[in-house]
């Protein structure tokens, strides 16, 4: 393992176009479950029932028990090492953008300056009848939050169903294709588009490093380095040697 550690940080170390795609399995030590947890939120409300655009549409108030379970966790959730080792690579300048599944802020939170919010960002909602917007603390206390128009407000995340935000999809179709390294963490790579990030990297020649508990449907075909390991003990691992590289020049 250290050896595959030591070739990473040699990696991201040479490399001016460093990227990073990142999923659920990152923020699972924050305290926010992933889709595969066992015993978590996602068996008592399977995605498909709940996170689907349709059934928004068709019951906005039964959604609304899931996001509100899922809003506790995120009000709760605080960056761990893995969302601020990525934001220290950005601040040496060795990692040009993280592009990001989640919704939950935490790389923000942990000091990061360009995340691309491919599935939105639970902070802010908006009403599908209006399009008036606002910011989660604006309608604290409401369950479920309403807009002055009186339409139950959705959150300003992607539902399974929805497209991705244009801008969004196009700015990691550019940095994918551009990419030197793609740094792959906590994501399944089974939630399609996203999915399509680690080949585009893949085809422009990209250098991907993994790091997940478990090998993924990514490992096997297009991984160049797996690091097998929680993303908060194996970053820090990366981070201290990355840190030594670099004052070692
Ligand atoms: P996923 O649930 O499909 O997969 C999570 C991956 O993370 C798995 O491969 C798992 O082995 C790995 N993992 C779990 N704990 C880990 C840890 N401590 N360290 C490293 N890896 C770990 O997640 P996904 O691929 O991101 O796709 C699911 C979708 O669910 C995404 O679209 C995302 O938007 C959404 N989601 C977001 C959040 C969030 O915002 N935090 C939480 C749940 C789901």
């Amino acid at each position: 393992m250290q050896e595959r550690i030591t070739r990473a940080a040699q990696v991201i170390c040479q490399s001016k176009r460093t990227l990073a795609l990142t999923g659920a399995g990152i923020s699972v030590e924050s305290g926010i479950p992933d889709f595969r947890s066992r015993g978590g939120l996602w068996e008592r409300f399977d995605p498909i029932e709940y996170a689907t655009i349709e059934a928004f549409q068709a019951d906005p108030k039964k959604v609304w028990q899931m996001l509100e379970e899922v809003s506790v966790l995120l009000d709760q959730a605080r960056p761990n090492p893995a969302h601020t080792g990525l934001a220290r690579l950005q601040e040496m300048g060795l990692l040009q953008a993280i592009i990001t599944q989640n919704i939950d802020n935490l790389h923000q939170e942990g000091g990061a300056s360009r995340v691309i919010e491919y599935h939105g960002n639970a902070k802010t909602l908006f009403c599908l009848g209006c399009n008036q917007r606002y910011n989660a603390n604006e309608i604290e206390g409401q369950r479920p939050p309403k807009c002055d128009c009186g339409k139950i407000l959705k959150p300003n995340v992607v539902f399974f169903g929805e497209p991705i935000p244009r801008k969004a999809l196009q700015e990691s179709y550019d940095l994918a294709s551009n990419c030197g390294v793609l740094l792959v963490l906590g994501t399944s790579g089974e939630v399609a588009p996203a999915n399509t990030i680690p080949q585009t990297a893949k085809m422009a020649g990209a250098t991907v490093i993994e790091i997940n508990v478990e090998p993924t449907v990514l490992t096997n075909y297009l991984t160049d380095i797996f690091l097998q390991g929680k993303a908060s003990e194996v970053m820090t691992q990366l981070m201290e040697e990355v840190e030594t590289m670099v004052a070692q020049g």
